[in-house]
């Protein structure tokens, strides 16, 4: 019995630019999950709710949270 490797090219070991960075936010007011990526600067995420277009900026920051989901309420 023999099996093929697979065949796998071998990776970089960082991410293409192309690859944005992102993080997840529920929005209890509606109960959806959105993924929202960086904004072009690099500096923020801006996240819109799905149910009330409500806008909520989360900065990214050194040091500070490193948690990629977060629960927004707008009410
Ligand atoms: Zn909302």
């Amino acid at each position: 019995m023999s099996q093929s490797p697979l065949n796998l090219r071998q990776l970089p070991s960082s991410p293409p630019e192309s690859v944005r960075p992102w993080i997840g936010i529920h929005y209890l007011c509606s109960g959806k999950y959105i993924r929202v990526y960086r904004s072009a600067d690099g500096m923020q995420y801006h996240a819109r709710c799905p149910q009330c277009s409500r806008c909520t900026v989360f900065r990214v920051g050194k040091g500070g949270s490193s948690a990629r989901q977060f629960e927004v309420s707008c009410r």
